[in-house]
């Protein structure tokens, strides 16, 4: 008999009716012999509209209040799914964050988890029930509620199979999985069986919006056994069947497997880019520019400097596209006076595409093969980045879609 963790995402939660399939399958499981714990999310829409609420009483509201408020809709979630898994004539308990209690920081609206307390889940679990623990939610060290932010049910899910030292993590959502991109872009995606730890938090962290990041960070942590798959298929469906479905996310690299290069292509669109141009190229220009930045807490991404010309270079970086216009304002009140660049300018329309595998290491030419595809296509690199899994460019916005399915197909990742 093994302790497994289910979470469930708002869509799955979405109504009554599908609060009563997750109790099915929750049943199925229990009556398979396994520890259950569940942890959902609220139902779907259901934060927005408390936080639109909050919004129309405040244009800046405390952070405290919005986790106050927010936190209810997980509270909602966990009553219902309680008396769902009862009809399914199981022992059934519900808890909120602060009940177990699941501790973080005092970061409002964005807070960590710092520890999870587990006896009295445990002995409700002895005592045969099945126990359900709210997601996004928890307790600071002045008893106040907190949240983890957008999707941190995905943390709490992963957090609370951490420290229960579960089996394993399923969560369950709309997607089957994780795809070697998003099918929407290039409908030959096909679904991994296996992603390690690494590979999936580059993919998070480059724009998958498959799980939450620092759920990721998390299961490689404390290695926690993570599987993704679809909460869409028949609750009563076969257990073994489901046991293998989706995509599980490991920390052992699969030596048995042929392994691809390269495992995924992620993009994101939510970067600006900001050039300087014209600036002395001497001894801290660099800090000049990028000090001013960081001190209005603005997220700096990728950095090119140019070779220099007659003692002056250009300077490019970017940002968050929705800090472009804050950090122009740091430039030109802070930098400018000091640095008298030729030019500043800046674009928006650009995105960044990112080829991510383990098998980089072991491969070398994977960068020129991404450079070649892209210039096969036409399409101009205006910035690169590397690390040990990942090459990222960034190109112009409008050549997205096309630089991820010429990608994808050069690298063989199609169905
Ligand atoms: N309900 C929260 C949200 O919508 C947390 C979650 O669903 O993971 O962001
Ligand atoms: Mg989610």
């Amino acid at each position: 008999m093994s302790l497994i963790v289910h979470k469930y995402g708002g869509t799955s939660m979405g109504s009554t009716e599908r609060i009563q399939n997750v109790a099915r399958r929750v049943a199925k499981w229990h009556r398979a012999g396994h520890q259950m714990v569940v942890v959902p999310s609220a139902m779907s829409g259901e934060t927005n509209r408390l936080l639109g609420l909050a919004k129309e009483i405040s244009d800046n509201p405390d952070p405290r209040e919005l986790d106050q408020i927010a936190a209810t809709g997980e509270q909602v979630s966990v009553g219902l799914l309680a008396l769902a898994i009862q009809k399914q004539g199981l022992k059934a308990k519900s808890y909120t964050g602060w009940q177990v209690p699941v501790r973080t920081n005092s970061a409002y609206t964005k807070a960590r988890i710092e520890s999870i307390d587990d006896a009295r889940v445990r002995k409700d679990l002895d005592d045969g029930y099945v126990v359900i623990i709210t997601g996004f939610q928890g307790i600071d060290e002045h008893q106040s509620i907190t949240t983890l932010g957008r999707g941190g049910s995905d943390t709490s899910a992963v957090a609370v199979a951490a420290a229960l030292k579960a089996e394993e993590c399923l969560i369950y959502t709309d997607v089957d999985g994780v795809y070697t991109t998003d099918p929407r872009v290039e409908p030959n995606a096909k679904r991994l069986q296996k992603i390690t730890f690494e590979e999936m938090l580059e993919m998070a962290s480059l724009g998958s919006k498959v799980l939450q990041i620092r759920s990721v960070e998390f299961a490689g942590k404390y290695k926690v056994k993570t599987r993704v798959l679809s909460s869409l298929t028949d609750p009563d469906m076969n257990l073994t069947e489901e046991a293998q479905s989706g995509t599980l996310i490991t920390y052992e690299e699969d030596k048995t497997m042929e392994q691809a290069v390269i495992s995924g292509i992620a993009f994101n669109r939510d970067e600006a880019k900001i050039t300087i141009a014209g600036v002395p190229d001497k001894p801290g220009v660099a800090y000049k520019i990028l000090g001013p930045v960081a001190q209005a807490n603005i997220d700096v991404d990728m950095i090119i400097q140019n070779a220099s010309h007659d003692g002056m270079t250009d300077f490019s970086f970017t940002v968050h596209r929705n800090e472009l216009n804050k950090a122009l304002d740091v430039i030109k009140a802070t930098v400018q006076p000091e640095i008298q660049a030729r030019e500043i300018t800046s674009d928006p329309e650009i995105c960044k595409v990112s080829v991510v595998g383990i098998g980089m290491r072991s491969h070398v030419g994977v960068a020129s093969q991404m450079f070649e595809t892209l210039s096969k296509e036409g399409i101009n690199i205006q910035m690169i980045s590397t690390s040990e899994i990942k090459i990222s460019v960034v190109i112009a916005d409008k050549y997205m879609e096309l630089a991820v399915r010429a990608l994808h197909k050069a690298f063989g990742l199609e169905s």
